[in-house]
């Protein structure tokens, strides 16, 4: 029931135009299926397989969000099903999920994952590669993809005031990105911050999606 309640009341505090992915990694199909039968079908994983295996066993109207990083050679393995990839942080890996899209027959949404954070350790596009990848050639015959926004995490620090920045960095290079790439393009409109710890400073920076995991399942081991 907790998980439930857990999800009840970070739904009922979100702006009605904010998405929840809960993110379950780590987490057993049991309380999936908890969260399932609250209502929620929106789920977040960071590892291909563990995403995989539970796309297999659990209801097929679950939309499955990719959050983390995902490698070239294991695109193939969720481009048949997976609804969004939150990732995306180089042309190659880019070029990849177009073929297998292709393969699959789809069109993949995708996010570019953008680098704010002060750590080297995250990953993501600078914005000038950001600039470069989609004024390229190869990026224009991407006929499977549809890029549908960005995604980023903030710095790991308890400075509020750092990661509100950093956050309102992101909300000011989507519609940077909006307005000289995307104007026409409705479908460009998500923009995926903010997690267990920082996801209200998200929102009130303009977050249209959040990704939240110990909050709703409790923590992890
Ligand atoms: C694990 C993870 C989250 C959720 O983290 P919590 O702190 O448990 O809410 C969000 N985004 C990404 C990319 C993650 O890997």
């Amino acid at each position: 029931m907790q998980i439930a309640e857990n999800l009840k009341k970070i739904k009922s505090s979100l702006p009605q135009n904010v998405k929840l992915v809960a993110v379950s990694k780590f987490k057993p199909n049991q309380d999936i299926l908890e969260a399932y039968q609250a209502g929620h079908t929106i789920f977040g994983e960071n590892r291909v397989q563990e995403l995989t295996e539970k796309y297999e066993q659990l209801p097929k109207d679950i939309e499955w969000h990719m959050i983390g990083h995902l490698q070239t050679n294991k695109v193939k393995y969720i481009a048949p099903f997976v609804y969004m990839i939150h990732g995306v942080d180089s042309l190659k890996l880019l070029k990849e999920i177009n073929k297998q899209a292709k393969k699959a027959e789809r069109i993949q949404k995708c996010l570019l994952q953008i680098h704010i954070a002060d750590e080297e350790t995250k990953f993501g596009f600078s914005e000038e590669e950001v600039f470069e990848l989609l004024s390229s050639d190869a990026y224009k015959g991407f006929e499977n993809i549809e890029i549908c926004g960005v995604m980023g995490m903030a710095t790991n620090t308890d400075n509020t005031e750092q990661v509100r920045q950093e956050f309102a960095h992101l909300k000011q290079f989507f519609d940077t990105l909006k307005q000289d790439y995307f104007a026409y393009q409705e479908s460009f409109a998500e923009i995926s911050m903010g997690m267990s710890g920082d996801y209200e400073t998200a929102v009130a920076e303009g977050s249209t999606m959040v990704r939240i995991g110990s909050s709703i399942f409790g923590s992890r081991n």
